[in-house]
């Protein structure tokens, strides 16, 4: 049979097997902040092609086998010799009659149809690693399609992709999140007892803390994917002003600025200010 294909004029290689290895599949997994950080067992539905059970993937109804197509002799492809003026010119088309195979199902597995393989709905359970970050993926060998005539499966690869966090975000395996503390709290100092991903941790604001600075708790982020140890939590300090004052508070407000040498514009009758940045602006100009 060998020779006989190989001996086929115009470089012929033979039909095409039936039997082909099946494509990849992929699918999209979303995971909680809590899920990525530390793992998970989710499980999931996925819809490919799986092996006909009533054929194995022959695709020959049961007890008939594959017919040798009499269309192309059991080659796979057709040759037609063209006389044109540059010469003869030989040409080999794919056999339309068993689309190349060689062979046909002259009866056809009534479950699949001849395709040795049926689209099915199965539930898996992919076990996701510590550390795993938006847009990576999982790859699950031979749970994608299935090829035709039963072929290999492909690979499944499960893609992950991370809902945003309420309270923070992730760069890395570091975490950030931010903390709104009082304008006195910030001057004074503090304590603060801040929810990481999986603790409390109480933290001291120092004194005299300035809007916009950061407390970095170490090894309180995600955990690393691979090797040991943890990404880091930064806190971002929001220094909030005071927003409404009562006559008491904005007259002790007033007295503090005053013990400082602080200037304030004094308010005027009409509810503006008396501008003194501008006295400011010109005296340095
Ligand atoms: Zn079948
Ligand atoms: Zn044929």
């Amino acid at each position: 049979m060998d020779a006989f294909f190989g001996g086929a004029a115009g470089g012929s290689r033979g039909p095409r097997p039936r039997t082909r290895p099946g494509a990849d599949a992929i699918l999209r997994l979303e995971l909680d902040l809590n899920e990525t950080a530390f793992g998970v067992e989710a499980p999931i539905t996925v819809d490919t092609a799986v092996l006909c059970t009533t054929c194995s993937g022959a695709g020959t109804a049961a007890g008939t086998h594959l017919a040798t197509c009499e269309a192309c002799g059991g080659r796979g492809e057709v040759q037609s010799v063209q006389r044109t003026f540059l010469g003869q010119v030989v040409s080999a088309r794919p056999c339309t009659v068993c689309q190349g195979y060689g062979t046909t199902i002259p009866h056809p597995c009534p479950t699949c149809a001849g395709d040795g393989r049926v689209r099915t709905r199965r539930s898996l359970t992919v076990k996701i690693p510590a550390g795993v970050e938006d847009g990576m993926r999982i790859r699950l060998a031979q749970q994608g399609e299935v090829g035709p005539g039963g072929g290999t499966a492909g690979d499944l690869y499960v893609e992950i992709h991370e809902r945003p966090h309420d309270v923070y975000s992730r760069k890395g395996d570091d975490l950030h999140c931010r903390v709104t503390v009082p304008m006195t709290a910030a001057a004074l100092g503090t304590r603060l007892t801040i929810k990481t991903l999986d603790s409390e941790e109480v933290v001291d604001v120092k004194p005299g803390t300035q809007p916009g600075s950061t407390l970095r708790l170490r090894a309180r982020g995600v955990p690393h994917l691979r090797g040991t140890g943890r990404g880091d939590l930064y806190v971002h300090l929001d220094v909030r002003t005071p927003t409404k004052l009562d006559a008491d508070q904005e007259r002790m407000l007033r007295d503090f600025a005053k013990t400082r040498g602080e200037e304030v514009a004094e308010l005027t009758k009409q509810g503006g200010f008396f501008s003194r940045m501008r006295d400011a602006f010109n005296g340095h100009a």
